[in-house]
């Protein structure tokens, strides 16, 4: 299975700001190629060039081979972009969402919530409400029981979805 153009480039966006996504691209256009070259053809600089690929690297984007150069006895790199490795990137950014929404929802279910109706203030949990006597620690007002069941209701629909999408 492999990404799309975008998903790759989003991902070099996150990893490598924009000069990320200018060295995918070029990944994507040639197989095996040094980091001499992608700099010639980016006009980004060699130590920054590598940098990012070792970034790339570390999060299995990328793959290097090396092998000696006949005359001058030294190791050239040389680089490829590794698409079904990208997809395992995604893969492992899905379970982690997934990780936070289950302990999210776990929160929400075991917990009761509190506001006083002010959009800017933020909701209480039942044991900060005790503490101040069921009144907003931010403006003052009296606290009212926060139905969360639409929230509850929303997580459980995304896991769900995510679950299925990482079944497929
Ligand atoms: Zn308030």
């Amino acid at each position: 299975m492999s990404v799309s153009d975008e998903t790759l480039y989003n991902i070099a966006k996150v990893l490598g700001g924009e000069q990320g996504v200018e060295i995918i691209k070029v990944l994507k256009e040639n197989q095996d190629i040094t980091v001499e070259n992608i700099s010639a053809i980016t006009n980004i600089q060699i130590n920054d060039v590598r940098k990012l690929l070792y970034k790339f690297y570390n999060h299995s984007l990328v793959t290097s081979k090396r092998f000696r150069d006949k005359e001058t006895g030294w190791f050239i790199f040389q680089w490829r972009l590794q698409p079904e490795l990208v997809e395992a990137y995604i893969q492992g950014m899905k379970q982690k969402i997934l990780k936070k929404l289950e302990t999210r929802l776990e929160h929400e279910k075991t917990h009761e919530f509190y506001h006083c109706g002010n959009p800017t203030c933020p909701r209480i949990t039942f044991e900060t409400a005790m503490d101040t006597v069921f009144r907003c620690p931010t403006c003052d007002e009296s606290l009212r029981r926060l139905d969360n069941s639409e929230c509850i209701e929303f997580l459980e629909i995304k896991i769900k979805e995510l679950k299925e999408d990482l079944n497929t």
